[in-house]
Order: C-alpha cells, then sequence, then structure tokens
C-alpha cells in the first residue's frame, strides 16, 4: 500500500485505476490502430424528402468494428477520438470512403447527396479546407453533392472564424447542416450570418412529437426559422408513423430515421433506396 510511503504514489494510483479507466486506455491503444488494421467501415442512412416520397440523399455514420471490444458505437469512440485528436486523421477516412462511395453510386445511376460528420476538431483544423478540396479531386466527387454536418458546439465557439471557414466551405460548393439543432447553444444572432443551408431537427425533439406539444413547436418554430432563413429541414430519428404525418403537416422538408431505414453497408443500400422509392405499403 502506498499510505506513507511519500512521493511514491505510483502504486497507490495504479491499485485505485478502476476497470473503466483501465478499459478507456485499452481503447484508447487500440483506437491508434484503427486504420492501419482497417477495422472502420461506414454505413449509410437514407434521407427521404417527403414532398416526393424519394431517397435524395444518405448520412455516412461511422462504426468500428473490433475484433476486441465488437461493434464500438461512435458515441464511445469519436470523444475519444477527438481528445486524442485521432479524429483527423479517422474523420478524412470516413470522408473519402463517403465520396468514394457516392461517385460509385452516381456511376450506377444512383444520386445520391452525401451527408458526412465533422467533428468540431476537424472544423478547427487550419488544413480543413486543403484536406476537403483533396479528397474531392481524388475521388472526383462534386461538392455540390456533399454536405458537412456540424454541431452547434462547433460553431459558437469562435462565431467569426467559424463564419469565415463556413464562407470557405459555402464557396467549394458543398452544403452545410446543423446537426442535433436545438440542443446546443447557437444564438439566433449568429445563426443568421453562418452560411447554413440545412438544420436537422434532433431526435429528442421527434421522439415525442406525437404526445409532447411543447415538441411540437419547437419542431414547428425550427421549420419556420428555417424557411424564413432559405435554409432546409431534416428531422431525424423518425421512427412512427404518427411523427411522420406531424412533420409532413408541418412542412419539414426531409426525414431520416428506422421508419425508413436503419444505417446499412453501402452494398445494402442500392436495394432499399428502390423499396423506399417504390413506396412500400408496410410503412
Ligand atoms: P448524428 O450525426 O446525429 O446521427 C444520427 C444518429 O441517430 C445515428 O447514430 C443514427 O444511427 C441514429 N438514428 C437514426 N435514425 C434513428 C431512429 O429512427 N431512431 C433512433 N433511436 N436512432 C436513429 P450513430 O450512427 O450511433 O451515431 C451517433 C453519433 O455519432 C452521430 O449523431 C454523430 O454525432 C456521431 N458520428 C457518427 N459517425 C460520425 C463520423 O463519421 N464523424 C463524426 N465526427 N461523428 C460521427
Ligand atoms: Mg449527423
Ligand atoms: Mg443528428
Ligand atoms: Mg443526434
Amino acid at each position: 500500500h502506498a499510505k506513507g510511503e511519500g512521493k511514491n504514489t505510483f502504486s497507490f494510483f495504479d491499485e485505485e485505476l478502476n476497470s473503466a479507466s483501465r478499459n478507456r486506455i485499452a481503447l484508447e491503444q487500440r483506437l491508434r490502430q484503427v486504420l492501419e488494421k482497417n477495422e472502420l467501415l461506414v454505413l449509410y442512412q437514407p434521407k427521404i424528402s417527403l414532398a416526393t416520397g424519394k431517397v435524395t440523399g444518405v448520412e455516412a455514420l461511422v462504426r468500428w468494428n473490433s475484433p476486441e471490444f465488437g461493434m464500438v458505437s461512435p458515441l464511445r469512440f469519436i470523444p475519444l477520438a477527438e481528445e486524442t485528436r485521432m479524429i483527423i486523421p479517422i474523420g478524412e477516412w470516413v470522408l473519402e470512403t463517403a465520396c468514394r462511395q457516392q461517385v460509385l453510386w452516381q456511376e450506377q445511376g444512383l444520386s445520391l447527396t452525401m451527408a458526412v460528420n465533422l467533428s468540431s476538431v476537424q472544423f478547427k483544423s487550419p488544413t480543413l479546407i486543403e484536406r476537403i478540396t483533396a479528397i474531392l479531386d481524388k475521388t472526383g466527387m462534386l461538392a455540390e453533392q456533399l454536405e458537412l454536418e456540424l454541431t452547434e458546439s462547433a460553431l459558437v465557439e469562435k462565431p467569426n472564424e467559424a463564419t469565415w471557414i463556413l464562407e470557405q466551405l459555402r464557396s467549394l460548393g458543398c452544403g452545410i447542416a446543423i446537426d442535433d439543432f436545438g440542443t446546443g447553444y447557437s444564438s439566433l444572432a449568429y445563426l443568421k450570418n453562418f452560411p447554413v443551408t440545412v438544420l436537422k431537427i434532433d431526435r429528442t425533439f421527434v421522439r415525442d412529437l406525437a404526445h409532447d406539444s411543447g415538441d411540437r413547436a419547437i419542431a414547428q418554430s425550427v421549420v419556420a426559422l428555417a424557411n424564413n432563413l432559405d435554409m432546409q429541414t431534416v428531422a431525424e430519428g423518425v421512427e412512427q408513423q404518427e411523427q411522420l404525418a406531424i412533420l409532413r403537416e408541418l412542412g419539414c422538408a426531409f426525414v431520416q430515421g428506422f421508419i425508413y431505414s436503419r444505417p446499412v453497408p453501402a452494398d445494402e443500400l442500392p436495394a432499399i433506396v428502390h423499396t423506399i422509392t417504390a413506396g412500400d405499403e408496410s410503412l
């Protein structure tokens, strides 16, 4: 026991390392090797236009298939990847993989916009624009087909700098979505100046849409705000027919959610697009 051993407290801390932090350390060590070991994969979730019932795009969502830990959720490893800055190469890999896939589908006659989540760490990187430009060049994807999803927290920290970066992304041709809109701290004054093209209504407001008049008011306000600022709306996490009906009534343009499809591997996506577009009555 380290008690009374003066400065030599190492063994004390060693004993005190609980299993949670041991897991974290193990996770972090393995995370450093995910790219060389080729353990990441990207799933794609369809985005559906409520006006046409057609799939107009997909969102790329990363997964870590670890032989040791199983399928690790991005909610678990993205924060760790951000702390260690591993998110820079990981995010770049996701973006390149998604762009290549978009071009492949395009060549097969499946024209879909590709939404990719961008961490605030990536967003703040001084080489962001160069990296994105290089990936678009390398893959041959049109910037107009790419939509970058950012959270409010990435934007509000330094709003003036953020506006400048967003303007550069917009002049490349990329769309910009604010993800999980309404859950962060973005001020409406800034929102007005951000050259954003899409607001994504967070799943927490969609969940109880049918029974919670507060959530309904929020969803309605986000749609109205987006319309007035010339932005589109996407509702995330739509699971029930009732939610869909309300979102349609509110004038929300696009939806994503398990009611249409979970995120799926690339090879399963074309069949799902056809099923949704054909208007499967089971939905
Ligand atoms: P997000 O970008 O808001 O993505 C939406 C999440 O909701 C996804 O979780 C998706 O699988 C889930 N979802 C979609 N429809 C439904 C539904 O109807 N019901 C429910 N219960 N969930 C639904 P996922 O894939 O686990 O990703 C979680 C978060 O991890 C993402 O939230 C995003 O913030 C982050 N993430 C995922 N991939 C990446 C990535 O490549 N880069 C970065 N920086 N973050 C990523
Ligand atoms: Mg997203
Ligand atoms: Mg979201
Ligand atoms: Mg979300």
